[in-house]
């Protein structure tokens, strides 16, 4: 986004990238069909930044969730609101977006070097290194749009943190965001269950509550409810060492329909059979009703105990799964580095945005969004420092 506003402004652009095509993660957010922001209203919009809310709001006024759609529009994918106000491209994908993109970008002079991989700076030139030799490259401004610390096979690696930690820039650390947790399943469990949905539940956590469907992995559980709830969630078990989940396994049931379900009579039924049953329990979610440590004993609870538990399974979350997995990532360069213009203060002429900065939003197009708005305020940044 920033090299189309530049170049449109004049400039010569020139964009360099590691990997050997550009946009590896941007394909990636295509495959579930390219959530590119939200329709939601200001007012529930912008609290998604959390705790950078007070940063992201001018920078998302300017460059809005109408504008980003304009924008595609403009590249001829046309986009729409899904029934949860999500936007999407109606072709689903982000390949056709990205080539008239790129192409767009080509026929503005913007030239692309790929392959290159920055190193950092030497006197005032950004030292790249391409086939095993370094090049040098002296530039007017530099906008540093490196991405955060997840899924690094696709390009971002954060290896930009050491670089910029040495010239003395404030880095809040690179932890995942929107991400799995950790669980210690018993073996049995996971085995059976591991890379199973359960389907139809809802997450309770802190008094907030996301229905959906989670997933179950080999070391926890991950999903879009879990990641709606996984910064308060990783946040806690930093603080206290693991958090309690709580999952209901049937919410579409008050606990007394539960309760007056569960009255029906055993008979010989095994306590699984009568589960699946009595209230039409699926497999994995029985499964992880077996979790819990008393696990004898619930085949003598009563409706009413039973009725509650499975509005409430609390699930203990150790940990989050590795960055590498997530599809976010939180921290990244201090807020408090950057001027309004989004240029570090301490290295004039150089510019950041995108994920590397530290702010952290859910998924819903929220990260999409910042992203070109981050960009788009350091491409005006830029035009203001070279005038
Ligand atoms: C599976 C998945 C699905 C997603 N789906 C969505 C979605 O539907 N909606 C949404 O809003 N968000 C989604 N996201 C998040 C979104 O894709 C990212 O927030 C966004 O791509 C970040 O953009 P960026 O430009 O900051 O960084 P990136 O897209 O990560 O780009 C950074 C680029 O910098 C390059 N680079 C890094 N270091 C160097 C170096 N030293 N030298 C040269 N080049 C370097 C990398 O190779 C990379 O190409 C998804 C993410 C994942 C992983």
């Amino acid at each position: 986004m920033a090299a189309e506003i530049l170049a449109q402004a004049g400039q010569t652009v020139t964009v360099y990238e590691q990997k050997p095509s550009l946009g590896r993660k941007f394909l990636m957010a295509g495959r579930g069909g390219l959530n590119l922001t939200h329709s939601e209203e200001f007012e529930k919009f912008l609290p998604r930044y959390g705790a950078a809310e007070k940063f992201m709001t001018p920078l998302i006024e300017s460059f809005t969730p109408q504008m980003l759609r304009a924008w595609a529009d403009d590249l001829g994918q046309e986009t729409f609101i899904g029934t949860s106000g999500r936007v999407f491209p109606k072709m689903f994908k982000a390949s056709p977006l990205l080539r008239a993109w790129l192409l767009r970008l080509e026929k503005l002079g913007v030239q692309f070097k790929l392959n290159h991989h920055w190193l950092g700076w030497r006197e005032n030139n950004l030292i790249f290194k391409y086939e095993n030799k370094e090049v040098a490259v002296a530039a007017d401004a530099v906008l540093l749009a490196l991405g955060g610390a997840s899924w690094p096979r696709l390009g971002s690696d954060g290896a930009w943190t050491e670089i910029l930690q040495n010239k003395k820039i404030e880095i809040m650390p690179l932890r995942p965001a929107n991400c799995g947790f950790q669980i210690n399943w018993s073996d049995i469990f996971k085995n059976k269950y591991a890379g199973q949905p359960v389907k139809s539940v809802a997450l309770l956590f802190n008094g907030i509550r996301v229905p959906g469907e989670i997933m179950i992995t080999q070391g926890g559980i991950e999903g879009g409810p879990v990641y709606a709830l996984s910064t308060a969630l990783r946040d806690a078990i930093a603080q206290y060492g693991s958090a309690e989940l709580a999952v209901d396994l049937r919410p579409d049931m008050t606990e007394e329909q539960l309760t007056k379900a569960l009255q029906r009579p055993r008979a010989a039924l095994s306590f699984t059979n009568y589960l699946r049953k009595a209230i039409s329990l699926s497999s994995p979610a029985i499964g992880l009703l077996l979790e819990q440590p008393n696990r004898a004993e619930l085949g003598r609870y009563s409706p009413p105990q039973l009725a509650a538990l499975l509005k409430s399974v609390p699930l203990t979350l150790t940990g989050t799964s590795h960055i590498e997995r997530a599809i976010s990532t939180a921290g990244g360069i201090a807020l408090s580095e950057l001027d309004n213009g989004l240029m570090l203060k301490k290295l004039p002429g150089v510019f950041a945005a995108g994920e590397m900065l530290d702010w952290e939003a859910p998924t819903g197009g929220y990260l999409l969004q910042g992203c070109f708005a981050t960009g788009a305020a350091a491409a005006h940044g830029i035009i203001n420092f070279l005038n």
